[in-house]
């Protein structure tokens, strides 16, 4: 099969991985497949020649540290260790376990501290990395020659026929098997297949600006140490005008050796924070007055009695707004060969901290099943190869279909409600939502929690695709 992956972010990388461990080859002379991922933006190429240049350890952290840090949870890890144990371990000693999120409020009052592990004996806990290592990790797998830097600029499909890829330098259209839109929020492929009858241009399902905004960044663990943040802790802080979080990022060159992400250990050097207000309007986020910014960080928090906080509103320097744009729900990730993978077919509510561990479980099921449904193809050739690979493909993108988006329609319920609680409030509204979060330490673990972090992808196409058969 020829299989076309736009976006090289974290979705396209890790389904060409995925798909690179599962798929079978076709029975010799058959061609075997061809899996090409397109990647548009020079940043992940200059970024890439940085990282690998000679002096790539002496790379400040604002290099790598371009869109801060994320949490990858039980489930996100799960995911990494089947594709590949050492990737797992990279990412793992890349990052900083974390075993609690300690709730507390703007007042200055403790209110939850809650654990997000499995229930198994070491528990799986999550783990907190800047966004390019995690990438940096996951990119070191793919070769070079896998990744061709061009601009898709259009992608055509149509039932029964093969899909068509244009690029935006004129370079000449190429035929395919599969496109896979891993191309992010504002993917071309979901524009593609989505769009009002008889208009090309238009997109029927835009992102969606929630009215969220966040700053963040990287800052020295000793921030947080020398204000008595433990190891492993993630402070999560809500007030009436807005939220704050930090955590470290980094694992200490000693701690690497412990049982991660099993055990806590000491941080490394670089911690991370993050700061979400409410802004009805979507920003300008490509021309930020950082003074600006910086200004509107200290009177949001400067009365937060929280000294973590007040260390790092006045210490760090803002050039980057984040505003929180999500994928409204789709009717369908497939269509014609075309099929949407991470933030293309989900982009989640940062509240959700489920972005980056939801692109994976999708990359993990989609290659589970192709490669289901193309081994059972080969077994009973009636077709021919091409035919018969364009069956197999229909088939598990209609199953990934069908899988995938009742699991992200929860996650995103929730997390929804998790971001209002980011937004303003009255007295009342701002003491009710103290009291619901200092009610969570009740409930060890709650059943949507389990529900996201005991998910088991291979368990669950197992499951999917015996209920098919039993039809
Ligand atoms: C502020 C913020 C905080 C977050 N926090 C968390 C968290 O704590 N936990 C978590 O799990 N997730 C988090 N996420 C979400 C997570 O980062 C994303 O879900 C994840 O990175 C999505 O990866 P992706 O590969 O699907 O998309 P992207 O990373 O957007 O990658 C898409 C790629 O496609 C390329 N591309 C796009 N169009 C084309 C084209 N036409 N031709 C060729 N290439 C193209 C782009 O250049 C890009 O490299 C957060 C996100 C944000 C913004």
């Amino acid at each position: 099969m020829k299989i076309v992956i736009i976006g090289a972010g974290i979705s396209g990388i890790s389904t060409y991985l995925f798909l690179k461990k599962h798929l079978p080859n076709p029975a010799s002379p058959a061609e075997p497949h061809q899996l090409i991922i397109y990647e548009g933006h020079e940043a992940n190429k200059e970024l890439k020649r940085q990282l690998y240049s000679k002096d790539a350890t002496e790379q400040t952290t604002n290099t790598i540290a371009i869109g801060g840090g994320l949490g990858l949870g039980p489930n996100g890890l799960k995911c990494l260790e089947r594709l590949d144990e050492a990737l797992f371990h990279d990412v793992v000693r890349s990052g900083h376990t974390i075993t609690q999120w300690r709730m507390s409020c703007a007042r200055g009052w403790e209110l939850a501290s809650i654990g997000i592990q499995t229930e198994e004996d070491p528990p799986t806990n999550s783990v907190m990395i800047g966004r390019q290592a995690l990438w940096h990790c996951m990119r070191q797998y793919v070769p070079d020659i896998a990744i061709v830097h061009k601009k898709i600029s259009k992608v055509v499909a149509a039932a029964g026929q093969r899909p068509m890829v244009s690029f935006d330098d004129g370079a000449a259209d190429i035929e395919c098997d599969m496109v896979l839109g891993c191309d992010g929020l504002r993917s071309i492929v979901r524009k593609s297949m989505f769009h009002n009858e008889g208009d090309e241009s238009s997109e029927k399902y835009p992102p969606h600006y929630e009215g969220l905004v966040g700053v963040g960044g990287f800052i020295p663990s000793s921030y947080l140490r020398d204000n008595g943040v433990k190891n492993g802790e993630k402070g999560i802080v809500f007030g009436a005008n807005g939220f704050f979080g930090y955590g470290y990022n980094t694992t200490s060159p000693e701690g690497q050796s412990r049982n991660l992400p099993h055990e806590t250990c000491d941080p490394g050097d670089e911690a991370n924070w993050w700061s979400t207000y409410y802004l009805d309007e979507c920003p300008d986020w490509r021309s930020i007055d950082s003074e600006d910014a910086k200004r509107q960080l200290i009177a949001r928090h400067s009365s937060w009695k929280n000294p973590v906080i007040q260390k790092i509103i006045k210490n760090v320097k803002i050039d980057s707004l984040y505003p929180t744009w999500t994928t409204p729900g789709l009717p369908t990730w497939e269509r014609a060969g075309l099929v949407l993978i991470g933030d293309a077919a989900d982009a989640l509510h940062p509240s959700s901290g489920q972005g980056a561990n939801q692109a994976l479980e999708d990359s993990e099921c989609f290659a589970l099943l192709l490669a289901h449904h193309l081994k059972a193809t080969y077994l009973k050739p009636e077709r021919s190869q091409q035919e018969t690979e364009r069956l197999a493909g229909e088939q598990a993108a209609k199953n990934y279909s069908n899988m995938r988006i009742p699991r992200i329609e929860k996650i995103h319920q929730r997390s929804a409600a998790l971001g209002d609680f980011k937004k303003p409030k009255n007295l009342v509204q701002e003491m009710l939502m103290y009291l619901f979060i200092w009610s969570m330490k009740f409930f060890r673990v709650d059943t949507h929690t389990r529900e996201l972090t005991n998910y088991d992808v291979p368990s669950e196409v197992g499951k999917m695709l015996a209920a098919s058969r039993g039809k």
